[in-house]
C-alpha cells in the first residue's frame, strides 16, 4: 500500500467528524440508526490507522480484521436498522449475512496466519473479493428496499454505490487487473468517504421526514393543528411586522354527526379527506395555509387578504365541496355542504392572535344559523 498520507489524514479525519456528528445525533434523537452509522465509520477509520501501523509491523493481524469486520458488521445492522432491510429485501439480506460469514471466516483465516508465512501466498487472494460481496450484496439489499417504495434508500443507494466502486478499484489494484497504484491503494478509503457524506444526508432526509409526518394530518393528508399553531404565529408576528392584512377562513362540515350516523365512521372519514383536498385545491397561492382545525373543522390562514379576497376564496371552496357530490341522506340539500366563516385584520400590538381566529368562528356561527352551505364575514370586534 503506496496511499499518500495526506489523503489517510483527509479523508480519516471527515469519516471521524461525520461519526461522531451522528453518533451524537443518535445519543440526542435516541435512534440507533444514527449508533450504527458512527459505529461503522469510526471501526472503517480504525481498520485504516491499524493497517497502516501493520505496515510499519506495529499493529498485529487480528486488530486489523477486528475492525474491518466491525466496519462492515455494523454496515449491515445499519441497514437493518435504517432501511429495514430484512423485512424489505429478505432474499438480499439474507446474502448480505452469507456473505458477512464469508468475510468473517476470511478475516479468522488471515489473523490465524502469521504474515510471514502469508506473503506472497495469500494476499491479494480471498479478502477483496469477499469484502467486494459483501458490499455489492448491501447494495443489492438498498435496491431492492428503493424499489419497494423507500424513498431514503435512494441517498443509501449512492452511498453504498461509491464503496462498492472504491472497493472494486482496490482490489483491481490488489489482483493486477489494472496496475496498482496510489489511486488505486486509496480507493477504498475514498469510497467509504463517499458512503459517509452521503449516508450523513440519507440520515438527515430521515429528520426531515420525521418532521412532516409529526406536522401533517394522517387521515386527511393536510397540516395538523400543531403545524397551523406555529404557522398562524408565524404570520401574525411578520403582518404586525410589515402591517399588512391577514385573514383567516374557518370552515366546518355541515350536520356531520349525522351523515355519520347515516353513512358509518369510516365513509365519514373519506368524505373528510375529499373535503380537505377540495379546499388544498382551492387556496392555490403558495403562502396559503390549509390545516385541519380540528374534527370537521379546517382552516385556511390567508396572509395579504382582505375580507374581500379570503370570502372569494372561501366561496370558491364550498363550491368545489358542493361539485364532489357527495351524497348526504340526512342534510336537506342531499349532498355533502360546509359553512366558513372568514376574518380579516391588520395585526398590531396589544392584540392577540386568537382574536382573529375568534371573530372568524363567530362569522362561522352565522354562516350555521343563516342556513348553512354559505359564507359570512363579520370583522373583529377588537379591530373595529
Ligand atoms: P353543524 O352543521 O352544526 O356543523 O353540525 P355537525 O353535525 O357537523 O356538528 P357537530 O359539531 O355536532 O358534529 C361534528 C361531528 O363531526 C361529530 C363527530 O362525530 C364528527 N367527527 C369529528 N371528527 C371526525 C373524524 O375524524 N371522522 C369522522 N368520521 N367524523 C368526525
Ligand atoms: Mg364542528
Ligand atoms: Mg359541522
Amino acid at each position: 500500500m503506496v496511499t499518500p498520507l495526506i489523503v489517510l489524514v483527509f479523508t480519516g479525519g471527515m469519516i471521524v467528524a461525520l461519526g461522531l456528528v451522528n453518533g451524537l445525533l443518535g445519543i440526542t434523537l435516541r435512534d440507533r440508526a444514527y449508533l450504527w452509522y458512527a459505529a461503522a465509520m469510526l471501526a472503517f477509520v480504525a481498520f485504516d490507522a491499524v493497517s497502516a501501523s501493520a505496515r510499519l509491523g506495529a499493529a498485529h493481524e487480528p486488530a486489523v480484521q477486528g475492525a474491518y469486520l466491525l466496519y462492515c458488521g455494523a454496515i449491515a445492522v445499519f441497514g437493518a436498522a435504517f432501511l429495514d432491510l430484512p423485512r424489505a429485501a429478505p432474499a438480499a439480506w439474507r446474502a448480505v449475512l452469507m456473505c458477512y460469514g464469508a468475510l468473517v471466516l476470511t478475516g479468522i483465516a488471515y489473523a490465524a496466519v502469521p504474515t510471514a508465512l502469508r506473503r506472497g501466498h495469500l494476499d491479494g487472494s480471498l479478502e477483496p473479493l469477499a469484502t467486494t460481496a459483501f458490499l455489492i450484496a448491501v447494495f443489492a439489499a438498498g435496491l431492492v428496499a428503493w424499489r419497494n417504495g423507500n424513498p431514503l434508500a435512494r441517498t443509501a443507494c449512492i452511498a453504498f454505490a461509491g464503496v462498492v466502486i472504491g472497493l472494486v478499484t482496490w482490489a483491481c489494484g490488489t489482483y493486477g487487473v489494472v496496475p496498482r497504484s496510489a489511486l488505486t491503494d486509496a480507493a477504498g478509503g475514498l469510497g467509504v468517504a463517499w458512503e459517509a457524506i452521503f449516508l450523513s444526508v440519507a440520515l438527515a432526509e430521515r429528520i426531515r421526514g420525521l418532521e412532516a409526518v409529526a406536522f401533517r394530518d394522517a387521515l386527511t393528508g393536510v397540516a395538523n393543528r400543531r403545524a397551523f399553531d406555529l404557522r398562524f404565529a408565524d404570520e401574525w408576528r411578520r403582518a404586525t411586522r410589515t402591517r399588512t392584512r391577514l385573514a383567516v377562513v374557518l370552515l366546518d362540515v355541515d350536520r356531520f354527526k349525522a351523515y355519520n350516523d347515516a353513512c358509518g365512521h369510516p365513509r365519514g372519514d373519506r368524505v373528510l379527506a375529499r373535503v380537505a383536498q377540495a379546499l388544498a385545491h382551492a387556496a392555490l397561492r403558495p403562502e396559503d395555509f390549509v390545516a385541519r382545525y380540528g374534527g370537521e373543522e379546517f382552516v385556511v390562514v390567508l396572509p395579504g387578504c382582505g375580507r374581500a379576497d379570503a370570502a372569494r376564496l372561501a366561496n370558491g371552496a364550498l363550491a368545489a365541496i358542493r361539485a364532489l357530490a357527495i351524497a348526504h341522506p340526512a342534510h336537506e340539500p342531499g349532498i355533502v355542504t360546509a359553512s366558513a366563516g372568514v376574518a380579516s385584520l391588520v395585526p398590531r400590538h396589544g392584540l392577540r392572535p386568537r382574536a382573529l381566529l375568534v371573530a372568524a368562528d363567530r362569522a362561522l356561527y352565522e354562516a350555521k344559523r343563516d342556513g348553512r352551505d354559505r359564507v359570512a364575514t363579520r370583522p373583529p370586534r377588537a379591530a373595529g
